[in-house]
Parts: C-alpha cells; structure tokens; sequence
C-alpha cells in the first residue's frame, strides 16, 4: 500500500508504542493507511486522500458513518449523564425494542462486545442442562478467548494463537460446518454430554458460505431431540442479513443468539437474546452476566434509535440492491481483464477471492474449499483496491451500508476499474 507522508510518520510513530503499529490485527488492517474522519461510505485519510468504505470498521457501520439519528441520540444520552449500571429507561425500551424486531427472542441482556456474548451462552447453556461439552464448527469465528478460537491446525479466520492449550479446548467438540450426518453421529454417540450447538448460522468470517438446505433446521431437531441448547452467533448476521438477522432469513428458531455490531448504528453495543426460561436464569443470579459498561445509556440510546430506524426506514431493499450491483460490476470487471474472480454470499456481506488455476471457478460450499483459493493473491488484490481509493481487508469480507448509493457505486466501479488495470 502506498502511504501518504502523514500516514507513514504516524506508522512509524505508532509502531513504538502498539505491537504492529495499530491496534486491529495486522493481516486485516495491513495498509495502515490513517483515518482522520468518516462520513457516510466514505472514509478520509490524514493525508486528504478519500475511500469508499466496504469494510465498515468489520460490520458494525451498517447505517454508514456517523448517521444523524443515531449521533443525536447517543448526543443526548452524552449530556445526559454518561449513566452506567442500568436503572434507566432506555435500557427497557431498547430491550423491548430489540426483542420485538427480532420477533422470536423473549428475554434480552446487554453488553459490550461479541465475544463476551459467546462466553456467556455458552455458560447459560451449560448451567441449564448440566452437560460440559459445546459443539462448534471448522472455520467458525466466536471471539477471540481462547476456548473458542480456532484450533492448532484448524482452516480460518483467525489463526490459532500461542498461549492457548488443549486444556482450554477441551470442552469443546469441533466438527464440519454444513455436514448434518456429522453432527447426527456425533449426537447420537455423545448427546449426553452436550450442552449446546454454537454455529455462524451464515458462515460469514471464513468465505460468507450459506448453509446447505436442511442444515439448520437439522441441528435443531437434534437440538431439541438430545436437550441441548441451539446458540446461533449472529455477532455479524444479526441486522444486516434482515432485521431477524439469520433466524429470520433461514426460518430456523434458535434458543440463544448473540448480537453486535449492526445493531447500533456504530455504537459499541452487543447482546444475548433468548428463550425466557434460559434467560431467566441471569435473573436470578444463577447465572453471572456482569460488565461495568453494559447498558450504558448511550448504547442504549444507539440500540434504540437503530432498531427504530430499521424497522421504520428498512434498508435492506436499497442494501441488497447495491450489493447485487457492485456483484455484477465485480464479475465483469473481473472479466473484462481476464482476471480469475470469486463473488459469493449474500448482497449485505460477501466474500471476493481468486481461485486457483486448477479451480477457479464456482462457489466455496465449505471452508475446505479455501484450500482451493489464491488467499496471498487477494491479499495482494486488496492493498491495490486500498491505493486507488476502495477501502477493504486482506481477506475477502465486502460490507454495504445504509449510506451506499449511485454515487459510491459509480466511484467504486471506476476506482475498481483502474485497480484492475
Ligand atoms: N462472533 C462472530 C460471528 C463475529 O464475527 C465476531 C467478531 N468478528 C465475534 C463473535 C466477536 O465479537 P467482538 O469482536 O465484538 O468481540
């Protein structure tokens, strides 16, 4: 990536101070490229170059940057306190709020970030049956602790990490993503010992790969067959795939589901939503769910005003048109100069990569299939896009927003048209 002078002295700068100059990991934000203001889909460097944003800071930007509503609410809640510790009535509207957009879920608990969701499902679900053991699935990413990162020798987003050990993966049952009879025979052998099923319901992270026709619907009969908990981490899905995030989109009714990002509008805010008599057991103190800043009011206020927007002012027609479009524009962009391009996903969140000589073509129906692609080429592809003006990560994720129109479409078709050439 070619960095502007400000760019660069910042990098050299923050290199001093923050392992790897910045502080995301350093394979998704590899230009360090520095951000001085963000409005909309666009994105502004310190060096007075512009972006079309198609990352959107990893989803949570979903009505683009600093929408008016969302600033004015999360404004007020600001002069109104910064309260923390809940005992305040946004927390009860939003949560009312929340619960009714999602249309399945009877109780809701807030808080910070993914991850913690995660943690806490997992430990609901493992106080209300009594069992240890969690299923996940291959190339599923649920956080960054280290009994749910992806393991030693696993294919994913998110390398295994030193310091973890197999002590900390020992709860834990990993199985193939999209391959029903495994989870069938797994169950039938262990379902004793299983607390809860977690899966992306849409594998998102690791290639945005749809489940197969069947599959959800089949972890939960068994779900319900064996008495295990049905978690469906919607940390990405959750109000961007549709307003009932993946459960909606799919048909298919979780009994937990954890939520951040798109939710507030920008704003740091995640939750658990779920069955009542699961939930119910933070209630009584049976189960902690706990953290200084969860409910504050101005991610309640955020939460709020960004489930109000989406169900008043729904974006997803205008999001998936975009998205649909800039698909077709990649292709034949990809096409016209004779360049070996992957699009696949849904129009709100899809992955872009190169196949390889000996399989460049058709979609990736699980994350094995990412043997399959040139990961270094696209990686490469992406600090191009990034040096004429498109901003995205080294590993193929596109995001759309609320705030993409003609105009960025137009920008973004050019700049990619130049990238290209
Ligand atoms: N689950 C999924 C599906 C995610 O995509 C992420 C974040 N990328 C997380 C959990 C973790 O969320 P957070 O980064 O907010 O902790």
């Amino acid at each position: 990536v070619r960095r502007g002078e400000r760019s660069a002295a910042l990098r050299e700068q923050a290199l001093r101070r923050t392992p790897g100059g910045v502080h995301s990991n350093v394979r998704l934000n590899g230009p360090q490229v520095f951000i001085e203001r963000a409005k909309g889909a666009w994105l502004y460097d310190v060096d007075g170059r512009d972006y079309v944003d198609h990352l959107l800071g990893q989803g949570p930007n979903f009505l683009g940057h600093a929408p008016g509503d969302i600033l004015a609410a999360v404004e007020r809640a600001c002069r109104d306190g910064m309260i923390y510790g809940g005992q305040h009535p946004l927390e009860v509207a939003a949560a009312d709020a929340v619960c009714d957009a999602l249309g399945w879920a009877e109780r809701i608990r807030f808080g910070v970030t993914g991850t913690e969701q995660v943690q806490a499902a997992m430990r609901l679900a493992r106080a209300a049956t009594g069992r240890p053991k969690i299923i996940r699935f291959e190339g599923h990413y649920h956080g960054w602790l280290d009994n749910i990162l992806i393991a030693p020798g696993e294919r994913g987003w998110g390398p295994a990490t030193a310091g973890q050990t197999p002590a900390h993966l020992a709860d834990v049952i990993v199985l193939p993503w999209n391959d029903a009879d495994a989870v069938r025979r797994t169950m039938a052998e262990r379902g004793s010992e299983i607390a809860g099923i977690i899966t992306e319901a849409m594998m998102i992270n690791t290639g945005s790969i749809l489940p197969r026709p069947g599959f959800l619907e089949t972890l939960r009969e068994l779900c319900t067959a064996h008495g295990a908990v049905l978690i469906f981490d919607e940390v990405i899905s959750g109000f961007r795939i549709a307003l009932g995030g993946a459960a909606e989109r799919f048909g298919v009714t979780p009994d937990l589901a954890t939520y951040g990002k798109a939710m507030a509008g920008g704003w740091p805010v995640a939750a658990l939503a779920g069955r009542a008599d699961l939930m119910d057991r933070f209630g009584t103190g049976e189960v902690n769910h706990s953290g200084t800043f969860n409910s504050s009011t101005m991610a309640m206020a955020a939460t709020l005003a960004t489930v109000t927007r989406l169900r008043e002012r729904p974006p997803y027609e205008q999001i998936s048109g975009y998205g649909d479009a800039l698909r077709e524009h990649l292709v034949a962009l990809a096409a016209k100069h004779g360049v070996p391009l992957r699009v696949q996903g849904l129009p709100m969140a899809f992955h872009v990569s190169f196949g390889t000589d000996d399989a460049p073509g058709g979609d990736v129906a699980d994350h094995r299939g990412l043997s399959r692609l040139d990961l270094a080429r696209y990686e490469r592809f992406a600090a191009h896009l990034v040096d004429h003006g498109v901003w995205v990560a080294g590993r193929g994720i596109w995001y759309v927003s609320a705030a993409h129109g003609d105009a960025e479409l137009a920008a973004t078709v050019e700049r990619l048209d130049r990238a290209f050439a």
